[in-house]
């Protein structure tokens, strides 16, 4: 009885640091500070936003962009906090592959 209740431990433990580090994989460490990593989203100061693009660089053709629900529309982001413009830009950018 005492092995069924140590491999199901045991099964259940390996489960949830799997899906801990799935989740974790999904975030763009290299680019966000331990402090915004603890909090849910980076300030825009902290992610050096701003409202137009670097080059060819903006938010639409980054990967952690959300649209808005125009095309035109401001649309949020995985990292950094609050509305983004289309063509904005920050440090955190990651292109859509
Ligand atoms: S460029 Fe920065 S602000 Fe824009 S979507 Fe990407 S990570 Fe978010």
């Amino acid at each position: 009885m005492n092995k069924v209740i140590n491999k199901k431990l045991s099964r259940r433990s390996f489960l949830k640091g799997a899906a801990l580090l799935s989740s974790m994989a999904a975030v763009p460490v290299s680019f966000v500070s331990q402090q915004a990593y603890a909090a849910t989203k980076a300030s825009k100061a902290a992610m050096q936003y701003v409202d137009h693009p670097n080059g060819t660089k903006n938010c639409v053709s980054c990967i952690q962009y959300i649209p808005g629900k125009t095309a035109k529309a401001d649309g949020t982001c995985k990292v950094v906090e609050g509305a983004v413009k289309p063509q904005g830009y920050c440090i955190a950018f990651a292109p859509k592959v």
